[in-house]
């Protein structure tokens, strides 16, 4: 088997993410987002990338012998599951005393426990672990948004549903509208408030500001148990065909919905026992 350099299999799983977003219908794509990003909480935004591009539905993946410690067998023939870790070196720092520092980051194999020999009872993904009450409180989601992200207020005469203010690093939302619109708007100014920021330093266009934010409150909604259409203007295939900068994407929409589910989960979120 001809040796595979980390930069080919890098650029190789990359272009297998925009494949499959380019394959999975706006419903079933949501689906797959909000897995992502609910299961793989302790992963960083970019192998929650890499492992989408991989293996979109898994939900705990380890390495071959965490899974041994844990009791199970990865199974015969599966194919590894490649994601970033730190390659940490020994060094001595000025006091004389000896510590680990990262000094690079290599690819590693890990598997799905669906990939085990685990019971299907066992692979079950927790995903409707998180449900959000029936009625959410706009005013109250507002609040705790204000004091995590980027203040909000309500207002009137406005005609959008809500609006970032980059410079002012705040929110505004339509007070005449319904509550659910709000809270769509909420998230999607949050999103913006993340992700767009005075500081933020990539240069984006309008449209891929746009699709990240409107991604990012359709996945946090379908999250908190909101029953959403994907609008097809948010379609993530829609953006182009270029892998770089669908794998971004999925990325910072990552990083946007955990902030914002982190900033509502004291008011918002339910744990079902
Ligand atoms: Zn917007």
């Amino acid at each position: 088997m001809p040796k595979t350099s980390t930069k080919e299999r890098y650029v190789e799983i990359v272009s297998r993410l925009a494949e499959r977003l380019t394959d999975t219908g706006p419903q079933a794509l949501l689906d797959l987002l909000a897995i992502a990003m609910v299961n793989l909480s302790r992963y960083s935004p970019l192998n929650v990338a890499m492992i989408m591009a991989q293996r979109p539905d898994a939900t705990d993946v380890r390495g071959y012998r965490t899974w041994k410690k844990a009791g199970k067998q990865v199974l015969k023939g599966e194919r590894a599951i490649w994601i970033w870790a730190p390659r940490l070196k020994k060094t001595v720092d000025e006091n004389g005393e000896e510590k680990e520092v990262i000094a690079g980051f290599r690819l590693v194999p890990v598997f799905d426990i669906t990939q085990t020999d685990a019971t299907p009872e066992e692979t079950q993904h927790p995903m409707h672990q998180i449900t959000a009450p029936d009625h959410l409180d706009p005013h109250a989601l507002a609040r705790a948004i204000s004091a995590k992200i980027a203040p909000v207020t309500f207002v009137t005469g406005i005609h959008a549903n809500g609006l970032y203010y980059r410079d002012q690093h705040r929110i505004e939302i339509n007070r005449n509208i319904p509550p659910a619109a709000q809270l769509h708007a909420l998230f999607h100014e949050a999103a913006h408030a993340v992700l767009h920021g005075k500081d933020s330093a990539k240069d984006k266009d309008r449209k891929r500001l746009e699709l990240e934010a409107e991604t990012s409150a359709y996945v946090v909604s379908h999250i908190l148990g909101f029953e959403v259409d994907l609008a097809s203007s948010t379609y993530l295939a829609s953006y182009g065909t270029k892998p770089d900068e669908l794998f971004e994407i999925v990325q910072d929409v990552t990083a946007a919905v955990r902030a914002i589910l982190a900033a509502v989960q004291p008011v918002a979120i339910t744990k079902a026992a």
